[in-house]
């Protein structure tokens, strides 16, 4: 079988790894991929928001299937002229992805079905917004309703801050100018990743990153600088509830609207108390949770993309190693303001790599023979453990061997976990 990966990413590195240990994998191309990637696959030049490209290019290349690894190509129907070229692909519809490219949808659909989700309200005019806020208690959450990178929300303690978020969002720091106010929700945040098909929902693991860039989750939000897998806060009961209440019965509206959703569903949630609230619907991979899930999935991904893919998950099983696996981000020093590209990584190819050990690359690029800082985020070193204390000390081992002076990481991935 011949596959194309979408995305240049750590996930998309994380996702071809997998996927070549499966013996179905004859041939993969990662587009546009990066140096990590190229040790691994081929690498092919392609805008890959450009739906009639993309297509073009797959059926020149005999591509029997695609996965589209970030949010920008599905919410700009890649996925659909794929499909409509009659090649399988993993990923949703333009209609379906708006369960990430617009969070007014979300909450729509998930008001519909009475999913529990912060109670909010969605408007077009800061007119409208500014009456709504003077009635809501502190904190509050404004939300630009678009694909805004994790840079459209802010959790504002005061007025002035709301106040300041809403007028970025309706002087067009965000693209379309519309928000969602929500009630603040406290509890403790989980990442819960689910294959749907339409029909079918299949849980396939839990995670949590850590967003901010300083240990102690300090500073400034990032793309995230580290996740473990399993989630403890994810209990069998707490995921049972968010399956019940949330993930199955939001599906079946999709269904219901004739948009059905089908890929992996990335289910924010908040925990407080047991009772899982939904904060947010992603509708890919997390990056770094995708490196940890990859690990502990290892070649069966394929399989399960594919039955994803065709309608085929009600018969699909996931088969699961009881371990951990903890993913440590290295970014460019400055990230996430401004960095330098260019500097020298040494000591990458004396790590070992395999299937408890691996470092995924994000922004590198090979000059002169030399692997080089090319990103804000370069790396994400992942170790699977049979606890989640093996799994760190085997990823902080490794991350100690590399030399990359201009480089820096968080020392306290799962700190929530491990305390
Ligand atoms: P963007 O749209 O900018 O890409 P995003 O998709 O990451 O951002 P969310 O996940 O909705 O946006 O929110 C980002 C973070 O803000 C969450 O991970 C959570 O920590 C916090 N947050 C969002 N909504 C709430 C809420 N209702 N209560 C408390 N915290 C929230």
């Amino acid at each position: 079988m011949n596959i194309l990966i979408l995305g240049s990413g750590g996930r998309e590195h994380a996702l071809a790894w997998a996927v070549l240990q499966n013996p179905k994998c004859d041939r993969l191309i990662v587009a546009p991929g990066n140096a990590g990637i190229a040790q691994i696959a081929e690498c092919a030049d392609l805008d890959i928001l450009d739906g009639a490209a993309v297509t073009e290019w797959a059926c020149a290349e005999s591509i029997d299937f695609v996965i589209v690894g970030p949010e920008a190509p599905l919410a700009a129907g890649v996925a659909d002229r794929l499909s409509g070229a009659g090649i399988a692909v993993f990923g949703p519809s333009e209609a379906a992805a708006r369960l990430e490219a617009s969070k007014g949808f979300t909450k729509e659909v998930c008001a519909a079905v009475g999913a529990p989700t912060a109670a909010y309200g969605r408007f077009d005019t800061l007119y409208a917004a500014r009456e709504y806020l003077a009635d809501q208690p502190l904190p509050i959450v404004i939300k630009a309703d678009g694909l805004a990178a994790g840079k459209g929300v802010t959790v504002a303690e005061t007025g002035d801050a709301a106040e300041a978020a809403l007028s970025d969002i309706f002087d067009g720091a965000h693209g379309r100018a519309e928000v969602v106010i929500e009630a603040f929700l406290s509890g403790e945040e989980a990442s819960f990743f689910c294959l749907v098909d339409g029909e079918t929902v299949l849980p396939i693991g839990t995670a949590q990153d850590h967003k901010r860039v300083g240990d102690g989750d300090t500073g400034p939000n990032t793309g995230g600088m580290g996740a473990y897998s399993p989630a403890p806060v994810m209990t069998r009961e707490v995921e049972a509830r968010a399956l019940n209440d949330i993930v199955r019965p939001t599906m079946a509206e999709m269904v219901r609207r004739g948009t059905p959703f089908r890929g992996v569903l990335f289910v924010g949630l908040m925990i407080d108390n047991g009772q899982p609230s939904l904060v947010e619907y992603n509708v890919r991979f997390g990056d770094p949770e995708c490196q940890c899930l990859m690990m502990r999935l290892g070649g069966q991904v394929l399989d399960l993309l594919l039955a994803t893919a065709e309608g085929r998950l009600a018969e699909a099983q996931v088969h699961w190693a009881e371990d951990h696996a903890l993913c440590v981000v290295l970014a460019a020093d400055g990230y996430p303001g401004p960095y330098a590209k260019g500097s020298v990584i040494g000591g990458l190819t004396e790590l070992p790599a395999d299937s408890r050990h691996m470092v995924f690359h994000a922004g590198t690029a090979r000059e002169n023979g030399q692997m080089v800082a090319s990103g804000g985020r370069v790396l994400g070193v992942t170790a699977r453990g049979s606890s989640l204390s093996e799994a760190h000390r085997a990823a902080y081992g490794m991350v100690d061997q590399i030399d990359w002076p201009e480089g820096f990481c968080r020392r306290d991935i799962g700190w929530r976990a491990l305390s």
